[in-house]
């Protein structure tokens, strides 16, 4: 349930509104619009306590969230969610992100390397795995906590915020002592306590949708983050399992304008998974600013003939580049900016 409070609320009475929710065994939480201030009761059932918050002076009305998905709706809140990743970056506002680099972090030198290429490209986020969700045990799993000292070191020679992946509970605190984003993969989507502790800390999260997982299902996976106290989630669509065999995945085009309409919160697109094809790669990246990503994942690999993972859909630094280039007029075209 949301209760809004009259125009000019003052600071006392925003806490009174707190209290009670606590008192009555709920969590609130506090939404300040331009000039109006909203307080969430999320929890089950919240609207048998209607009358209450009614009755209270400060209050000018209630109103129920139909949605499953509570913190993650626009019912909740209107305006965009504009995420800070560390001091110069924004995102889902105007500017599309690139967060672009191999799909693993092989070395050091191939680490380095690769970020220098994307960021002269015009990428603003390193990315690189070093924990792999492999589908075969014997394939290479990453390299763990020193490819994140790897990526660490990278972003801060290019000045670049990094992303990487966390597959357990325990590897949240290293992800987050080493990277300024942290991503959870599709196969994670639904390990809940992976959520639960992801939104416990409060580095920014893009959390991958399932490859078998619905919009609301990708939602609510949002919403258990949210429900910890972490609001800075983006959503990341990277293709799903359909009876199609020719690409790698089926990337879901419908979900963006859906979820735009259903989710505050921002929305990447990662065509390198979604295809999983190198050549197609950049038809389908110019697709997703067309249909309205705030920014893109891709893999971009020195040597993606030699690459330990993901090679086939990993692009060239010259693919890229030119690649960036003619996303930039897209962006335009739809009223973003890529290129600055
Ligand atoms: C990745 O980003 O390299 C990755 C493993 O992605 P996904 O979880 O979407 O498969
Ligand atoms: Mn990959």
């Amino acid at each position: 349930m949301m209760v809004t409070l009259r125009k000019g609320a003052k600071k006392k009475e925003i806490e009174a509104v707190s209290e009670k929710i606590k008192a009555l065994g709920y969590k609130p939480y506090v939404l300040k619009g331009k000039d109006i201030i909203t307080v969430g009761m999320i929890g089950e059932c919240a609207e048998k306590y209607k009358e209450v918050f009614e009755s209270m002076d400060a209050v000018e009305h209630t109103s129920e969230i139909q949605k499953p998905y509570k913190l993650a709706s626009r019912e909740f809140k209107k305006e965009n969610t504009i995420i800070k990743v560390n001091k110069n970056i924004e995102i889902g506002s105007k500017r599309i992100h690139v967060m672009a680099g191999p799909c693993a972090i092989e070395s050091e030198d191939l680490m380095i390397r690769t970020a220098e290429i994307v960021k002269d490209a015009g990428a603003t986020i390193i990315r690189g795995g070093a924990f792999k969700p492999r589908s075969s045990p014997y394939a290479f799993q990453g390299l763990g906590e020193k490819g994140l000292k790897y990526i660490k070191e990278s972003g801060k020679k290019l000045c670049m915020p990094t992303i990487s992946e966390a597959m357990t509970v325990e590897q949240v605190g290293l992800l987050s002592k080493y990277c300024d984003i942290i991503q959870i993969g599709a196969r994670n989507i639904q390990n809940y306590y992976l959520l639960k502790a992801v939104g416990k800390q409060k580095k920014p999260v893009l959390l991958k949708r399932g490859m078998a997982t619905t919009i609301k299902e990708l939602l609510l996976s949002a919403e258990y983050i949210l429900s910890q106290g972490n609001s800075n989630i983006m959503l990341c669509e990277r293709g799903i399992r359909t009876f199609e065999d020719s690409t790698r995945f089926t990337m879901d085009l419908n979900a963006i304008p859906v979820l735009k309409k259903l989710t505050h919160l921002p929305i990447i697109l990662d065509p390198s998974h979604g295809i999983g094809i190198r050549e197609h790669v950049g038809t389908m990246a110019k697709a997703c600013i067309a249909v309205g990503a705030d920014g893109l994942v891709i893999e971009v690999h020195p040597r993606p003939e030699e690459a330990l993972s993901d090679g086939p859909q990993s692009l060239l630094p010259d693919q890229f580049k030119t690649l960036m280039e003619e996303l930039d007029p897209i962006a335009k075209a739809v009223g973003r900016e890529l290129l600055v």
